[in-house]
């Protein structure tokens, strides 16, 4: 089935729902409706970016309060506060304003968290606000707000569960449009680039800070217009369903859905809420007796599931329907992207001068100098542990020279971070591959691509960055072929061989539209074949004044392609010339006799 049809018939299912259904169903479809419009930001939030946060219900009543106190109470407000609460659309604006700032200031605390405090922290806010509802005079305490006025539309009052159910749906889908959108953009790549990791993703040109914001904030806002539509929904509010009880449900039904698919979302809102009331229900009556059973049945389900399905239950429904992915179209007619000039042959591109490098007691790289020219290949060789990888990053940005200068074009780059030494024209590839397996060959060369295009989070929103996001993708496409992964171009990028995914790499970096390459170990697992492949599209850059640096073990590999090379040992620089004399050279020989045993 294509996903198309699929849609059309929900959508008409969806649309005759209240004709057809009890009320009492109706208003379970009103709920649902509502917990997905929170599990949706927690997709994007939690799936798709990595970032657990348990404080979304706190958004919620951020949501449900603001228009409640603003419609309710508005006498005994300022006056310059008051006119808001004339309409639940100016709540509406005021409640997403408030949010906004809210989020923004508990990202800038939280975000930089890493591993288990991030949760955590979301754990504290989440109940800090969840107390402020109860607590804050005015706001009613645990008695909450009532008689909070039914939001109109055109003049239409939407006072019954059968009329806000269309509007509740149709906040939802609006919501699904545009993550959808977002996800298939170019922010839509950067933030999935979270998941594989910050070096990786600051390399490509990714401010990940940016982008873990960016989420934050977009699932806080979804998460408080499902607080005013419900606030308006139940014409009440009070603290309950803004606890941390709940910001765990959320969660739970982000899990069970799929935490990376959009639809997911909505799958876990259904099957946690129907589930929830079905036990609710039942249960009583089979064991005769009340009690909360049901949260212990549901959290023996929710182990069950974690077991059965990790990857939650959109992922086997979609296998299950047999719904066909859609395949990307391209327009390889799209204006190409355009181009930094190339430094001329010869000039000198990177200069590495003194650098040196310690942890702690251990030199790593010692007054370490190098010197790369556009158009020319330099190996960086020398024994395990001698500090090849430890040089890459302090070219890179990714760390910092305890002393010493790295020039690049001019600039003056140590410590200057991966993202500004990328926006100079470096691009590198990683010794231990760093690709979104789960996404496909294109999409990961699109990330290199980054830098080159400029759409922001609305306008990929709102699919208004269709022209620019043809270009990035027929340059991505570009680079693929060009490395000779064309037939793999839509296959999922962990699906090749790992020799085929360093060459992958290698086609991201060159979307980038580099003057310097840095290879870690580019021919590592590949074939015989492959390596003669990879050795002619080095040659080839090199010819068109690529300045190119590679870390390599194979020596015949080496050998063959490079112009000079630079070996090191124990941190240092012990000699530095052309192949031919590199291979005869007594110290070279020692250190790498002395590392055989
Ligand atoms: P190579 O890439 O040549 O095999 P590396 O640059 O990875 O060598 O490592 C050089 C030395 O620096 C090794 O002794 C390694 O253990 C040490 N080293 C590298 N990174 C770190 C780090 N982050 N902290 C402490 N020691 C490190
Ligand atoms: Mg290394």
């Amino acid at each position: 089935m294509t996903p198309r049809i699929i849609l059309f018939v929900f959508l008409a299912l969806l649309a005759l729902g209240p004709l057809a259904l009890p009320p009492f169903y109706v208003t379970l479809l009103n709920y649902i409706g509502l917990y997905a419009l929170v599990a949706l930001g927690l997709v994007l939030l939690t799936g798709v970016g990595g970032l657990t946060s348990f404080g979304q219900a706190a958004f919620v009543g951020v949501g449900a309060y603001t228009t409640a106190l603003l419609t309710t109470r508005a006498d005994s407000l300022p006056a310059w506060l008051a006119w808001l609460g004339a309409s639940p659309w100016l709540t509406l604006l005021a409640g997403l304003a408030l949010t906004l700032v809210i989020a923004y200031l508990l990202g800038a605390i939280t975000l930089k968290l890493s591993g288990h405090f991030l949760p955590l922290g979301t754990i504290a806010w989440g109940l800090s606000l969840y107390f402020a509802f109860g607590s804050v005079e005015g706001l009613g305490g645990h008695t909450g707000i009532p008689d909070i006025p039914a939001i109109s539309v055109f003049g239409w009052s939407l006072n019954q569960g059968g009329s806000i159910y269309y509007l509740i749906w149709a906040f939802l889908l609006v919501a699904v449009w545009s993550t959808q959108n977002l996800l298939d953009s170019r922010e839509g790549r950067a933030i999935r680039a979270l998941k594989g990791g910050r070096v990786m993703a600051e390399s490509m040109g990714v401010d990940t800070a940016r982008s873990r914001m960016v989420i934050f904030i977009i699932a806080a806002l979804q998460a408080c217009a499902s607080g005013w539509l419900y606030a308006h929904m139940q014409r009440f509010v009070n603290p309950n369903p803004f606890g941390l009880q709940m910001g765990i449900e959320y969660l739970f039904m982000t899990v069970i859905g799929g935490a990376g698919h959009v639809w997911g979302a909505l799958v876990g809102a259904g099957v946690f809420t129907v589930l929830k009331q079905w036990l609710q229900d039942w249960l009583p009556k089979l064991l005769g007796q009340t009690g909360n059973f049901e949260v212990i049945v549901f959290g023996f389900g929710m182990v069950l599931l974690l077991h059965r399905a990790r990857s939650g239950l959109w992922p086997v429904l979609t296998r299950w329907v047999r719904v066909k992915k859609p395949v990307r179209r391209l327009d390889m007619e799209a204006e190409p992207l355009p181009r930094k000039p190339m430094p001329p042959r010869g000039e000198v591109v990177l200069k590495a001068v003194d650098v040196t490098r310690k942890f702690g007691g251990l030199v790593a790289n010692n007054a370490m100098n190098l010197e790369i020219r556009a158009g020319e290949i330099l190996a960086l060789i020398g024994p395990n542990g001698a500090g090849k990888s430890t040089m890459f990053n302090q070219i890179s940005g990714v760390d910092t020279p305890t002393s010493g200068q790295v020039t690049l074009l001019g600039h003056l780059v140590a410590g200057a971070g991966a993202r500004r030494i990328a926006r100079l024209g470096l691009s590198r590839t990683f010794q231990h591959v760093r690709l979104l397996s789960r996404m496909s060959v294109l999409e990961n060369v699109a990330i290199g691509a980054h830098l080159r295009g400029h759409r922001g989070v609305l306008p990929s929103a709102w699919r208004m960055d269709r022209p620019e996001e043809a270009r990035l993708l027929a340059e991505a496409a570009r680079q693929v072929e060009r490395v000779g992964l064309g037939k793999h171009l839509h296959d999922e990028a962990g699906s090749l061989a790992l020799g085929q995914q360093r060459i992958l790499e290698i086609a991201r970096a060159l979307a980038s539209d580099p003057c310097i390459l840095l290879l870690d170990e580019p021919a590592a697992g590949l074939r015989y074949q492959e390596k003669r492949e990879l050795a002619e599209l080095l040659k080839k850059l090199r010819a068109e004044g690529m300045a190119i640096l590679l870390v390599e073990h194979d020596m015949d590999f080496v050998m063959g392609l490079v112009d000079r090379v630079v070996v090191m040992d124990f941190g240092e620089k012990i000699a530095e010339g052309l192949p031919a004399e590199i291979q005869h050279n007594p110290a070279v020989l020692e250190a790498y006799l002395g590392g055989v045993e």
